[in-house]
């Protein structure tokens, strides 16, 4: 059984923020700012791929709500809303989820885009698309 599986089931503890009939929000354990939070369908799903249009939906409702609450309470500068689909992309546990990852100033966090828009053809890549 998954990591989140567990601790939706009892099995490994957790700081619960969020709690409805379909969706569990827990502090992530390695805080990359205060107050952190991860939103995890209790339905086990692999990744963005693999969930259920439903069940995303109940996701990003909670999404929001977690987001509403630490703006209220921590008042950050801003939000990142992130979600690792795959290895390749840096997801470790296989459970779909989201970070709500609240941002207090600049170099709180590092997410970095480099542009490589001049490598492409963005009207083909618009019309592959489509
Ligand atoms: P990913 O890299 O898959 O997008 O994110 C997985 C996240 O889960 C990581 O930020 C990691 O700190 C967190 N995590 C891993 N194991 C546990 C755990 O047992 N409890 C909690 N609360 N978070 C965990
Ligand atoms: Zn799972």
């Amino acid at each position: 059984m998954c990591v989140f599986c567990s601790i939706i089931k009892g099995d490994i503890p957790s700081k619960k923020v969020y709690e409805d009939e379909n969706v569990l929000a827990i502090l992530d354990i390695s805080q990359a700012t205060k107050g952190h939070t991860l939103v995890i369908p209790k339905k086990h799903f692999a990744n963005i791929l693999e969930i259920e249009y439903p069940e995303y939906e109940n996701v990003m409702y909670a999404v929001k709500k977690v987001t509403e609450k630490i703006n209220v309470v921590y008042k950050p500068a801003g939000f990142n809303i992130l979600n690792n689909c795959n290895e390749a992309a840096g997801q470790t546990v296989m459970h779909f989820h989201v970070h709500v990852i609240p941002r207090y100033d600049n170099n709180d966090v590092k997410i970095e885009f480099t542009d490589h828009s001049k490598e492409y053809d963005l009207n083909q890549i618009a019309e592959d698309l489509k």
